[in-house]
């Protein structure tokens, strides 16, 4: 070995020996979070996690006003007469559900396994038979009503059970109604992201403009009937919360 190997040796063993002192400082940014609750996931994707309220198990609509109209059998709801409301209110929520359109195709367009998610009875996703159907595209499955369409059309056929997992922020307003920050939403149409962060322009309507109206923190959310058979399992929602951590003081 020469004298200049026995060197780059040397060098590399003192920088080993002083390892953990020569290593980059880890950074830390000082702020103090809470802990993160520990929850117990559902068993397999689309069940419920154990912090998950459960609005509809197969068995009953008793959490919503006018549940008791539509028709249950076999472990679904079946949309028939009138829209059903949740009797509890939700702000800035993440909603699971699945539906499935008639498998008996009649109609078209709009007119074809339509319902929908109006949530804070304001804001409508789409739920719309948009297998080989067409509409107009801010109006098609999982679409933000007359706002903006969905990324991709992700539809499954007719009869065949899809599942929406809603992430949804609700407006805030001020005390005159301005909005300080417009309702905000995402959605996975069976496990695909049609909706990314999509920002609500307002409440969506079939015959006028949206348009914001101030209203509370907290709304219910309803279902749509539109007089189209369409089934509805296993609905659960969980408030959504951004854990917020404090500062270390300014020296
Ligand atoms: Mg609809």
């Amino acid at each position: 070995m020469n004298s200049r190997n026995v060197a780059i040796l040397s060098l590399a063993g003192v920088a080993l020996a002083f390892g953990i002192t020569l290593a980059q400082r880890e950074y830390k940014s000082g702020i103090v979070f809470p802990e993160p609750k520990v929850i117990t996931p559902g068993e397999k994707p689309g069940d419920a996690p154990s912090d998950a309220t459960v609005l509809f198990d197969g068995k009953d609509l008793s959490k919503f006003v006018n549940g008791d109209k539509w028709e249950i059998k076999d472990g679904y709801a079946v949309c028939q007469k009138t829209d059903i409301t949740t009797k509890e209110s939700f702000g800035d929520v993440q909603i699971h559900l699945e539906f499935a359109t008639p498998e008996k195709v009649a109609g078209s367009g709009q007119g074809r396994g339509n319902s929908g998610v109006y949530i804070m009875g304001h804001y409508e996703v789409q739920i719309l038979d948009s297998y080989d159907n067409k509409t107009y595209f801010d109006g098609q499955c999982a679409s933000l009503y007359k706002q903006q369409p969905p990324m991709v059309n992700a539809c499954r056929k007719p009869g065949e059970w899809q599942t929406y997992d809603i992430l949804f922020e609700a407006p805030k307003f001020a005390e005159d109604g301005k909005v300080l920050r417009p309702a905000i939403c995402t959605v996975l149409h069976n496990g695909v992201c049609v909706q990314n962060h999509t920002e609500l322009i307002g409440g969506t309507y079939y015959d006028q403009p949206a348009k914001y109206e101030k209203h509370a923190a907290k709304l219910p959310f309803r279902l749509q009937n539109h007089s189209n058979p369409v089934k509805f399992r296993n609905i659960w929602v969980r408030d959504i919360a951004t854990l917020v951590g404090t500062a270390p003081e300014k020296k």
